[in-house]
């Protein structure tokens, strides 16, 4: 896989409140959801750890196996795979 590294220090949820006014009620929504997601215990779909996580803008990566994936930026769709 191409994306491994570099990434590695994005900072994970926390404080980044406040979209600014472009953005309407739907964005915000959207946005707390998002953060609920990005906050969800994952599985590591290969070895099955809960040490899986969002390692930066759609990749997630398990950090006891270092299996890595490409996702949705917000979210990945275990549920398919
Ligand atoms: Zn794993």
């Amino acid at each position: 896989m191409a994306f491994q590294s570099s990434s590695a220090g994005v900072p994970e949820g926390g404080n980044r409140r406040g979209l600014g006014a472009k953005y309407g009620a739907t964005v915000r929504k959207r946005y707390g959801r998002v953060m609920s997601v990005l906050k969800r215990t994952r599985r590591c779909p290969s070895c099955g750890s809960t040490r899986f996580r969002r390692k930066g803008a759609g990749i997630w990566a398990c950090a006891t196996c270092k299996y890595t994936i490409a996702g949705e930026a917000y979210d990945v769709q275990l549920e398919k795979m």
